[in-house]
């Protein structure tokens, strides 16, 4: 029996958003427990919620540097800290917690800035500390199963990806009636420079990469902000060619009326096509060049040992979002128990969005904001693809 890892949480305090999620996935399987957390902006109301999860008084913590300093000192310290607080206070909470010896599970885009991102990566490099991005699709098994068979050269050549994030909770000035999440998503200091492109156009670039392999050459965007008051992007689109020809589109969209979180994945190479569309995300619908379309189905017997160790469920009983994200975690335990026991990383340990990842999706939103600002030098290249 593998030890169950202990968990710290920085950020995902009351009424925050992903941190509920990061606790649901990272219990799923066993793996992780929840021992520590400085959880709010706020120290009082972060310890308050600390013990309202049940967590031991003298690990509810008030501020971050106070969880590195309390749990430094402990024998049974936490293995991994999740970072699920707004995107400018990654870098300066990972690094302190990299440099106390920590591992990081740090939320997407992984910094606010290329700078800090460029700093993060080598600093997880040269520390060999684990730093694991959750770029959330990348967990699911169909996903996995498309990498697979585009791996194995089931579609050929890749001609061209088109890739879509498009929402629709931001489609009015939500961020002026008192939602917090949308509060520091539009304000350029704490969110970034790229708005919807920085929030979700970052895990519509993964995917795509992810799925297929590719890696970018060059890209060319054009930004919107449709809603008054914004400064920031709430619509893009992004035209790119990848290295060795082939072609994609990607739109990012908070403004999208009807789309509650239409991610969706279209690969075509010159043997066949694949989509995967995360709202039926157990399905995969394969069409080679016979045009006999394949409805792909998570749990079926002959698919990929990649996408079996991620489903726990039969056919026909469907699994989603939290499964997905509880693969990630599922895979970082299995990387940081591999290097803790100084073994090889089994299969659901590889594959993993890791810092280097978090930095390419950092330096593709600065790339797509900088094309849109530089009309006559429209087409460039990102600093890391
Ligand atoms: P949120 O505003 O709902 O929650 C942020 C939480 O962080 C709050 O509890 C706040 O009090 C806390 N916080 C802020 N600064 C802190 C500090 N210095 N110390 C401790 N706690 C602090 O935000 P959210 O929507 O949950 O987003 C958080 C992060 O997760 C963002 O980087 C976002 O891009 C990312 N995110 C990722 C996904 C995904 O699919 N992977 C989905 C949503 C959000």
């Amino acid at each position: 029996m593998s030890k169950v890892l202990r968990l710290g949480m920085v950020g995902g305090g009351q009424g925050a958003y992903i941190g509920n999620i990061h606790r649901l996935a990272s219990r799923l399987d066993g793996a992780w427990q929840l021992m520590a957390g400085a959880f709010d902006v706020d120290p009082e109301r972060g310890r308050a919620f600390a013990i309202s999860q049940g967590l031991d008084p003298a690990r509810s913590y008030g501020t971050y540097h106070e969880l590195i300093a309390g749990e430094a000192g402990r024998e049974d310290k936490v293995d991994a800290v999740a970072i699920c607080t707004p995107n400018f206070t990654h870098y300066p909470i990972a690094k302190a917690l990299i440099d106390a010896g920590f591992d990081v599970i740090c939320e997407k885009p992984l910094t606010a800035t290329l700078a800090d991102a460029v700093a993060l990566e080598k600093l997880a490099r040269d520390s060999g500390r684990f730093v694991g991005v959750t770029y959330t699709y990348s967990g699911y098994p169909m996903v996995h199963e498309a990498r697979v068979r585009i791996c194995n050269g089931e579609l050929g050549e890749i001609r061209t990806v088109q890739v879509e994030y498009p929402l629709e909770w931001m489609a009015n000035a939500v961020e002026q009636s008192g939602n917090a999440q949308a509060a520091w998503r539009t304000d350029p200091k704490k969110n970034g420079r790229g708005g919807s492109i920085g929030d979700i156009g970052t895990h519509a670039y993964h995917l795509a990469g992810f799925v297929t392999g590719l890696k970018l050459e060059s890209l060319t965007a054009d930004l919107s902000t449709f809603v008054p008051g914004r400064t920031l992007d709430d619509n893009a689109h992004v035209m790119m060619r990848y290295q060795g020809g082939a072609r994609g589109l990607l739109w990012s969209s908070q403004v999208a009326i009807g789309n509650s979180n239409g991610v969706r994945l279209r690969i075509f190479g010159d043997k066949g096509s694949l989509q995967w569309f995360q709202e039926q995300p157990n399905e995969l619908v394969f069409t080679p060049l016979d045009g006999c379309v394949r409805l792909i189905k998570r749990g079926a017997d002959n698919l990929s040992e990649d996408a079996k160790l991620r489903t726990r469920t039969p056919p026909g009983h469907p699994e989603g979002y939290l499964e997905a994200f509880a693969n990630l975690y599922a895979g970082f335990a299995e990387a940081i128990r591999a290097h803790q026991e100084g073994r090889e990383v089994g299969l659901l340990g590889q594959n993993l969005p890791l810092a280097y990842d978090g930095l390419k999706g950092v330096a593709f939103v600065e790339a797509v904001v900088d094309s849109h600002e530089s009309p006559n030098q429209p087409w460039l290249t990102p600093v890391a693809v």
